[in-house]
């Protein structure tokens, strides 16, 4: 009996296709560019939000990468749908705050559409950024994250060349654009129109993360 499924030699996941999916090697360097790209701008993330939350998001953010760092290797080893669970699973439990279930939430809910050799993420992020908007009662719109990760979602969807060169332009207009929004979600709704005229913290991380995500994939 040779050539069934279950005497199949076990490849590495990171022998998938080069240049399409998310192989572990990649995995691994987006965890660690999206984790310099945090931690850099942690300054940034916290001056956002005390402009209209409470301050802490640089300083959540910072948590969650660097927890999620310290898993890098095992992490991008796992099969992809399990890779993807655990790396949100140390947001949920390092971020905190409103943004750490949230981002949590777009990382299992992405791992569970996610093709073993993440050659469908296009088609696995509709799910997970649905999953993002039930969890936090959301829609783009109310001046969140989710006006960085449905913009994106929808470039990815309709694809075209050199999508990762393009997206991190759109991410960072999308999350600019949340400045004239008067937030409706969390803690910036608070201050009603006087959330006017700053940009949204969660936003601004989701451009970021965005970004080094598209860098790393590039390299
Ligand atoms: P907290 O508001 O608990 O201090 P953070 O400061 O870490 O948490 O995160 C704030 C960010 O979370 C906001 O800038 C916004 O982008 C995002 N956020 C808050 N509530 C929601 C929500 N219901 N849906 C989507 N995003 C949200
Ligand atoms: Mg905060």
């Amino acid at each position: 009996m040779t050539g069934t499924a279950a005497e199949a030699p076990v490849r590495p996941r990171a022998a998938a296709a080069p240049g399409a999916g998310l192989t572990a090697d990649r995995l691994h360097r987006l965890i660690l560019a999206v984790a310099a790209a945090v931690t850099a701008h942690e300054a940034e993330l916290t001056a956002l939000d005390q402009a209209i939350g409470d301050g802490d998001h640089g300083l959540n953010m910072r948590r969650g990468v660097l927890a999620m760092r310290a898993e890098a290797a095992g992490l991008a080893r796992l099969p992809l749908p399990d890779a993807l669970a655990g790396i949100g699973a140390q947001l949920v439990l390092h971020v905190g705050g409103a943004s750490g279930p949230l981002y949590g939430t777009l990382l299992i809910a992405l791992g569970r559409a996610a093709a073993p050799d993440g050659s469908n993420l296009a088609q696995a992020l509709p799910a997970a950024v649905a999953a993002v908007m039930a969890r936090g009662r959301s829609q783009p719109g109310q001046k969140t994250m989710l006006d960085v990760l449905a913009p994106v979602q929808q470039a990815v969807e309709a694809g075209g060349p050199r999508l990762a060169r393009r997206l991190p332009a759109i991410a960072r207009a999308a999350a600019l654009a949340t400045a004239p929004m008067r937030a409706a979600r969390g803690r910036a709704s608070f201050l009603g129109l006087r959330s006017v005229g700053h940009v949204d913290p969660g936003a601004w991380s989701a451009a970021l993360i965005v970004s080094a995500a598209c860098a790393a994939w590039e390299a």
